[in-house]
């Protein structure tokens, strides 16, 4: 493999081990759940689920999950601490 190849693959490693390069800025997700699967988006600093739970409280277990898996690959204001569960 030439050296110039070999360079993209480490720094793609190295990327890889740092995930706080990352953020998100907006993505779609499906989210088998017990009973069904949900689509959860964040777009333009604005969650959204198609579950029930979300319509009235604008948060669920859904982008929860979404906020733990992503952790500091999410922008500070995409995280919802106030509802975090004590
Ligand atoms: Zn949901």
């Amino acid at each position: 493999m030439q050296s110039s190849v070999i360079g993209k693959v480490e720094k793609a490693k190295l990327y890889a081990s740092e995930p706080h390069r990352m953020s998100f800025n907006d993505f779609t997700v499906a989210i088998k759940g017990d009973n069904n699967t949900h689509t959860v988006t964040y777009k333009q600093g604005e969650w959204a689920c198609g579950c029930s739970f979300f319509d009235t409280w604008n948060w669920c277990c859904h982008t929860l999950a979404m906020q733990k898996i992503l952790g500091v690959m999410l922008p500070e204001e995409a995280h919802q601490p106030e509802i975090e569960p004590v």
